[in-house]
């Protein structure tokens, strides 16, 4: 198998670090989501400052009470959470199609066919989570390496705000002294089996008979464990395909107001929602425009094609009309401005023979386009308006 390149990044404490973001007060206190200060309920998750404590996730919130008294109890806010979790999102999205999330706030992302595109595997995750930093305010600690098992490890190791790669042939060396039940698909009663038979770290497993492994806990779990034992894991990073849309949006540090500049940032969104599709294969019917002002009010407007499309410009000048004729801006300044596209069919499907002249060109355009982006990375090279 060709070597991979895999990220795995994993908020830390998020729904707490959210709170301690949205309410400054927080910051630097123990913070328990998920529980009342009655202590009903269970905790979702501590800060690091209430971790010190001994209070966890899945702790009843009267247990972490008892054990820290002091604490910030807040019931937590699942929008916000899934707002901040879709806003990282889009982040991942800007840098590869191969995402998969395991939660709010946590995913695989497979780089390996961007690499030419961003830098190397170090270089991209460096760079999304400086990104998440910048535009969250959150911290997020990093894996990397060539499979997820590894890549998942990684991010674990030096958390908070770690960023930790296991580089090819460094693995079994890493892998060694940890306990048994690190490795994947080992729950708490394969562990006591493990255990029971004086395999503790993944070291004993390895130095353990194999066929005495096999009677111990099956054919099938022996053989996987084993793999994972020495790091192989050829587990694909499969990218979450229910996503209804593709969109890309940004947020300025200061309000924007001037038309044209707002068309040109408009425009390089349309452009990478417009590669995401033609990198996932995929044609879209529908186009929104997402404009949030000054005042904290959005509008959003859409519109639908008679074609589906994958096309730059196509994209882009629908999103300017709607920008134009649909917005109802009245002179009001811009702090976020989103272009998104729905109604997706795939390529395959889609055979109009027909295509204008017009069209032809704008599709041989984007393909010299994507093919100058994977040599010279993306932006170097803008279109005409
Ligand atoms: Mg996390």
């Amino acid at each position: 198998m060709k070597d991979r390149s895999i990220i795995h990044l994993d908020m830390d404490a998020f729904f707490a670090s959210v709170e301690q973001l949205d309410n400054p007060e927080y910051r630097g206190k123990p913070v328990i989501v998920g529980g009342t200060p009655e202590g009903r309920g269970v905790v979702s998750a501590a800060s690091y400052e209430a971790r010190k404590f001994g209070v966890f996730s899945a702790m009843s919130a009267a247990r972490a009470r008892q054990l820290c008294p002091g604490g910030i109890f807040v019931r937590g806010n699942m929008d916000r959470y899934v707002e901040v979790s879709h806003q990282i999102g889009s982040i991942f999205d800007s840098f590869t199609p191969l995402v998969e999330p395991l939660s709010l706030d946590e995913a695989f992302l497979d780089v390996t066919g961007c690499l030419k595109l961003f830098g190397d595997a170090e270089t991209i995750a460096r760079k999304i989570k400086d990104q998440i930093l910048e535009e969250t305010g959150l911290v997020a600690s990093v894996g990397i390496s060539h499979n997820k098992f590894l890549a998942k490890l990684a991010s674990d190791m030096d958390k908070p705000d770690g960023f930790v790669v296991i580089p090819k042939g460094k693995e079994k060396e890493i892998l060694a002294g940890l306990p048994v039940g690190r490795l994947w698909g080992v729950g708490k009663k394969c562990d006591a089996v493990l255990a029971g038979a004086g395999v503790k770290t993944v070291a004993n497993l390895l130095a353990y008979s194999p066929t005495a492994l096999e009677i111990l806990i099956g054919t099938e779990r022996a053989a996987h464990l084993r793999a994972l034992a020495v790091g192989q894991d050829d587990r694909p990073v499969i990218p979450d395909t229910s996503a209804k849309s593709i969109g890309n949006e940004v947020t300025f540090a200061e309000d924007i107001s001037d038309s044209d500049e707002l068309k040109h940032v408009i425009a390089n969104l349309a452009d990478k929602v417009a590669w995401r599709l033609r990198r996932s294969d995929l044609q879209c019917k529908t186009i929104t425009l997402k404009a949030r002002f000054a005042d904290f009010t959005t509008n959003t407007r859409a519109k639908s094609l008679p074609e589906p499309t994958d096309s730059t410009v196509e994209i882009r000048d629908v999103a300017w009309d709607l920008f134009d004729t649909k917005l109802k801006r009245g002179g009001r300044s811009i702090r976020l401005v989103g272009v998104a596209v729905s109604g997706f069919s795939d390529q395959a499907i889609q055979g109009n023979l027909f295509q204008d002249k017009d069209k032809e060109e704008d599709k041989k355009i984007d393909r010299v386009m994507d093919k100058l982006a994977e040599k010279y990375g993306r932006g170097t090279l803008k279109r005409g308006r």
